[in-house]
This record gives C-alpha cells, sequence and structure tokens, in this order.
C-alpha cells in the first residue's frame, strides 16, 4: 500500500502540498482530483520519489522512503507510471519500446525481453502493432504502450498521471477501461485525472487536492453524492 503522514512540498518559499495524509490500501484503487495547480501531480510524485518530501513521512509497501535502509531501487520497480504525454522513443518500434526497461533497467536478453514485452502488448489488446513505430499508431494505441511497457516489470503499484488528457474522446473510454481492469489483477492504482465519470466508477477512494490541502476524502459516493466543503462542491458543479 501507499501512505502518506503529515507530508509537505515546498518549493522556494511555496508550499504546494501542505501535511498530506492519507493511506491507499493494496489492491485498492485512489483517483485524485483537484484543481489545477493544487498539488495531484507532485503528490504523485512523491510516491516514486521523483520529488522528495520537504516533510513528513511516504511509505510504499510499508517502507518509509526517507529510510537509509530502504532499498528505493527496489521499490521503484515496484512501481510503475504513465504520464499525460506517452514517453516513446519514436525510433523504437513499439515491442521495443515496450521492452526498452527489461533489456536496460532489468537486464534481460533480447529473446526473453521481446516475449516478456509481446505478452504485455497482448495483455492491452495492441500485440498485432508490435512491430510499428509510435507516429503510425493512434495516441490511445501510445498509451496502451506506455501502459504496456509499465507493466513488464510485474509492478505492484500503478500510477497514472492524466493520461487521458491529451487522447481523442473515441480513445478515452478504452484506455480508461484497461486501467480499471488493472485492479482485478491487485494491482494497487492512483489516478489522477479530470474524468469524473471514471473517478465515480473505479474509485474505492477519492481524493480531493485544492491548494495544496488534501481536502476531502472518502469514498465514491460520499465525494460525488454527498460533498461537504463549499469548494469541492462549487470544484464538482463545474466540472461535472
Ligand atoms: P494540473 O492539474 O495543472 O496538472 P496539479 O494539481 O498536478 O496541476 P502540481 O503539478 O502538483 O499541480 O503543482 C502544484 C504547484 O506546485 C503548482 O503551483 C506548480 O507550479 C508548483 N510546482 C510543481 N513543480 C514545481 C517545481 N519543480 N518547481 C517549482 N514549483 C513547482
Ligand atoms: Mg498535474
Amino acid at each position: 500500500a501507499v501512505s502518506f503522514d503529515h507530508v509537505s512540498k515546498r518549493f522556494g518559499g511555496r508550499t504546494v502540498v501542505d501535511s498530506v495524509s492519507f493511506t491507499v490500501e493494496q489492491g485498492s484503487t485512489a483517483v485524485i482530483i483537484g484543481p489545477s495547480g493544487s498539488g495531484k501531480s507532485t503528490v504523485l510524485r512523491m510516491i516514486n520519489q521523483l520529488e522528495t518530501p520537504t516533510s513528513g513521512t511516504v511509505r510504499v509497501l510499508g517502507k518509509d522512503l526517507a529510510d537509509p535502509a530502504t532499498d528505493i531501487r527496489a521499490l521503484r520497480s515496484s512501481i510503475g507510471m504513465v504520464f499525460q504525454h506517452y514517453s516513446l522513443f519514436p525510433q523504437l518500434n513499439v515491442v521495443d519500446n515496450v521492452a526498452f526497461p527489461l533489456r536496460h533497467a532489468q537486464g534481460l536478453d533480447k529473446a526473453a525481453a521481446r516475449k516478456a514485452a509481446l505478452e504485455a502488448l497482448e495483455q492491452v489488446g495492441i500485440a498485432k502493432l508490435a512491430n510499428h513505430y509510435p507516429d503510425q499508431i493512434s495516441g490511445g494505441e501510445r498509451q496502451r504502450a506506455a501502459i504496456a511497457r509499465a507493466l513488464t516489470t510485474k509492478p505492484k503499484i500503478m500510477l497514472f498521471d492524466e493520461v487521458t488528457s491529451a487522447l481523442d474522446p473515441e480513445h478515452v473510454k478504452s484506455v480508461l477501461e484497461l486501467i480499471a481492469g488493472l485492479k482485478d489483477q491487485g494491482i494497487t492504482l492512483v489516478v489522477v485525472t479530470h474524468e469524473m465519470r471514471f473517478a465515480r466508477q473505479a474509485a474505492d477512494t477519492v481524493l480531493y487536492m485544492d491548494g495544496g490541502h488534501l481536502l476531502e476524502t472518502g469514498s465514491s459516493d460520499e465525494i460525488f453524492n454527498h460533498p461537504r466543503s463549499e469548494r469541492l462542491q462549487a470544484f464538482l458543479s463545474a466540472v461535472e
């Protein structure tokens, strides 16, 4: 699981994440919503150590990330992350893109990495595109490839930061269904999204960030049907 205990992050003099505490149980899905600049991506980035908290404790799979005894490399390899803008290498075909972390971070030989990559592509439904290059496939297919690449290392936790924001509407639904399906494999999902329908349907826990604060947290029913704060009510009526 993932837990934050009074975690803050300051950039220069500005506090962009302010004493945030929450727990995401292993195998459950947490969806982070909130206005632009509220600190959602920063929270996500602290989970896989792309950012270090200024204060407070982040625990991943029971390990305190700030504890020198924690094997950060091992922990990182159990976390997959997919961003809004697909970070596929344009000069590599799809299967080589997906095989990349297996080849270069985990040191598998070419044949073994290719086999695992093809399995991951099968899992996300684009095995037939293995030999295409990123500019020959759609945005939705590129995101599937990025998800396949994150899956090759068999992560226990997957982080998604607005992965459908740059997609055409017709691709959004299938990518979100793919993400929701990962839950059945016992993977813990932490998803930042503007897709409120997805948050309603897929979230076990919804975290509402506002101005660096975790203003409300609750079940999908609590957050969407019974929002307590005026800020959340206003946010929901603006986005839904
Ligand atoms: P959006 O919905 O627009 O993606 P967000 O909720 O993900 O917004 P963050 O990206 O977490 O917001 O940023 C929170 C605040 O922290 C913003 O005001 C941003 O400008 C600031 N910030 C983020 N990263 C840095 C950085 N490396 N240096 C300075 N300020 C930063
Ligand atoms: Mg963001």
